[in-house]
């Protein structure tokens, strides 16, 4: 079984590598155009490995993208490469773009150009975020496959096109697929531009922690291995284009997540004052979602799959995990 992943330097694809290379019947190639979300570190020792490779190549380049497919024929592609930051696709939106909607693209017209080369079983995993479905209110119920597509801020409108060009290319030119619509992730080897490792390292660090407006945001958190295994299952399917919602059911507001790390952080390293006075309300992001949550009922149905984390065990977990890897979150936020 060859199996390519594009952006597997990245948070989650490496965790997906990690996964996948416990088999070791599944050889992989790992594209990626380490960018400063990329941790080579994330997969330390995998490059010793026979079914292990790398390749710098960066997806909005349509020729090495093509080379690749072309070369490796994988039976699966994983499609992980995206710039992945809200708060950068709002100071400069064109790399979002170039890399999520033009990338996919690339991708996309690889695959059908040389369909014909690759083996018979052959499926597109394209994986997306629930943020295409725009903000809930509190109340309203969770965000289903068929719930209509809102995005709201450049990165989400970035991979909802980039959603489209997915479904379009299967309709068009049958190249089988499968999109997933993911809740917020979390687990080790996250970048400390996001919320959970920049709050461990900003409180470690004794920095202010800034908070969005109130700190009043729902999202659902979704163990970043549990998120590996979803896709993993999903990538089984036999149907020729399908989505997939993946979640975990564990909403919180921002504010109610920052103070279980602290309170935690108070126990494990007391400092000489509670973790949560660092707190620092900030103005709030531009066109701020208030809430994301997706009901994944068909995923349990059609895989029997279930997230193996509850949040409150997983997230003292990963706690733990930046505590032991202080340095480099902080080497990471420098770079
Ligand atoms: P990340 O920013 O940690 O990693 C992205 C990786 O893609 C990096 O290694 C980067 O170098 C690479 N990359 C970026 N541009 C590239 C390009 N032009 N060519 C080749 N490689 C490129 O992101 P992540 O959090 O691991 O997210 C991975 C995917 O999952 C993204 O598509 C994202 O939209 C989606 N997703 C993320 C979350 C989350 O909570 N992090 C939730 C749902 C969906």
């Amino acid at each position: 079984m060859k199996i390519l992943v594009t952006g597997g330097l990245g948070f989650i694809g490496s965790a997906l590598i990690r996964t996948l290379l416990k088999d070791s019947h599944i050889e992989i190639l790992n594209i990626d155009k380490c960018s400063y979300a990329s941790m080579p570190e994330a997969l330390e020792g995998k490059d010793s490995q026979d079914n292990y490779h790398f390749k710098k190549i960066d997806i909005t380049n349509a020729h090495d993208v093509n080379q690749a497919i072309l070369e490796f024929q994988p039976n699966k592609i994983f499609h992980l490469a995206a710039e992945s930051h809200v708060d950068r696709s709002i100071e400069g939106p064109e790399d979002f773009l170039k890399t999520n909607i033009m990338g996919t693209f690339n991708i996309l017209e690889a695959v059908r150009k040389n369909l014909a080369f690759l083996p018979k079983d052959f499926i597109l995993v394209h994986v997306s975020t629930d943020e295409v479905f725009g903000s809930l209110k509190p109340s309203e119920s969770l965000f289903v496959e068929s719930s209509v597509y809102k995005p709201n801020s450049p990165y989400s409108a970035s991979k909802a096109s980039s959603d489209l060009l997915v479904r379009a290319w299967n309709k068009t030119y049958g190249i089988k697929s499968v999109v997933t619509n993911c809740s917020n992730n979390y687990g080790p080897w996250q970048n400390p531009e996001k919320l959970i490792p920049k709050t461990i390292m900003n409180a470690l660090t004794k920095n202010k922690i800034p908070i969005y407006g109130k700190g009043i945001n729902i999202r659902d958190w979704l163990h970043v291995t549990d998120h590996a295994n979803a896709l993993i299952e999903v990538s089984k399917t036999t149907k020729s284009y399908t989505r997939y919602n993946i979640g975990a059911n564990q909403e919180m507001t921002n504010i109610d997540l920052v103070r279980l790390i602290c309170n935690y952080l108070d126990i494990k390293k007391p400092g000489d004052a509670p973790y949560f006075n660092l707190i620092e309300y900030v103005d709030d992001r531009l066109g701020h979602d208030m809430r994301y949550a997706v009901d994944a009922t068909q995923l349990g149905l059609d895989f029997n799959f279930k997230p193996n984390f509850l949040l409150s065990e997983g997230i003292t977990n990963t706690i733990d995990w930046y505590i032991d890897n202080l340095d480099w979150v902080k080497s990471k936020s420098t770079s």
